[in-house]
C-alpha cells in the first residue's frame, strides 16, 4: 500500500534555492499543512537574479520583483514567514557558511519538519538536469538537519541545539511517501502563477501541466492529486 501521510506537523521549515521552488516542489503540501494549522516558514537561499534569458534584464530589478512574487505566493499557501539568505543564483555551495546559516535558522524556528530538495536526483528523464543550486543546497540542508542542528557541539555560536523529527525531500526519483493535495491543488497553481516573471501569462497550459504532474503522483499514491517525497524519520 502506498504510504499517504496524514500527520500534520506543528512547525515546518521549507528550504529551497530559488523563489519559485517551494511552490513548484511542494506547494500543495505546504498549503495543506498550513490550512490544517501548521506554522509554515519558507527559506529562499538564492535571489533568482538569473531567472531571465534576456541579456538586458537588470538582475537587481528582477530580484526585487521576485521578492514581491514570493510574498504573493506565500499568501496563497498560507506561509507564516519568509527568510532570504541572499545568495546569487548558481553560487550556492555546500560549505561551512551555508550549513551554519541553515543550522541557525533551524535552531531559531525549531521546526518538527524540514522540507528540502533531494540532492541525489541529477537527471529527470531525458531532458532535464537538476540545477546545481538544488543539489548543493539539498546536501547542505540534510547535513544541517542531521546531525548538525541537533548536536550542540556543531556550530555552538548558532544557538541551542534543536532536533528535527522528520525530513521530507522533494524533487526525488525515489518517493516513498505521498501527501494528498487534492484539496489544495488550486492553491498550488495559484502560488506558481504568482511568479509571473518566470511563468508569464498564466493560462490553461500551466494549470494543466501542474495538474498532470500531481495526477501522475496521485496515481502512485492512490488519490486524485499528490506530491511525492523521500521521507527520513530522525526520531
Ligand atoms: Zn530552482
Amino acid at each position: 500500500m502506498p504510504d499517504v501521510v496524514a500527520d500534520i506537523p506543528e512547525r515546518v521549515l521549507a528550504v529551497y534555492a530559488h523563489p519559485d521552488d517551494p511552490d513548484v516542489s511542494a506547494g500543495g503540501t505546504l498549503a495543506a499543512w498550513a490550512a490544517a494549522g501548521a506554522a509554515v516558514y519558507v527559506c529562499i537561499c538564492a535571489d533568482g537574479d538569473k531567472g531571465s534569458t534576456d541579456p538586458s534584464a537588470d538582475p537587481d530589478r528582477l530580484v526585487t520583483r521576485r521578492r514581491g512574487e514570493v510574498a504573493a505566493a506565500g499568501r496563497e499557501l498560507g506561509v507564516a514567514g519568509h527568510h532570504f539568505l541572499g545568495y546569487r543564483d548558481g553560487e550556492l555551495v555546500d560549505d561551512r557558511q551555508l550549513r551554519s546559516r541553515l543550522v541557525e535558522l533551524i535552531r531559531t524556528i525549531q521546526p518538527d519538519v524540514v522540507m528540502g530538495a533531494d540532492p541525489t536526483a541529477v537527471f529527470f528523464g531525458q531532458h532535464y538536469v537538476n540545477h546545481r543550486d538544488h543539489r548543493a543546497l539539498g546536501w547542505a540542508t540534510i547535513d544541517a538537519v542531521s546531525p548538525a542542528a541537533s548536536n550542540p557541539h556543531y556550530f555552538p555560536e548558532a544557538g541551542p541545539a534543536h532536533r528535527v523529527a522528520v525530513l521530507y525531500l522533494s524533487g526525488t526519483l525515489e518517493p516513498d511517501v505521498w501527501v494528498d493535495i487534492t484539496p489544495t491543488l488550486d492553491r498550488k497553481v495559484a502560488a506558481i502563477a504568482c511568479h509571473a516573471s518566470q511563468v508569464g501569462e498564466v493560462g490553461e497550459f500551466l494549470r494543466q501541466a501542474v495538474r498532470q504532474r500531481a495526477a501522475d503522483a496521485g496515481r502512485q499514491a492512490g488519490v486524485a492529486y499528490a506530491e511525492g517525497f523521500r521521507r527520513v524519520l530522525l526520531d
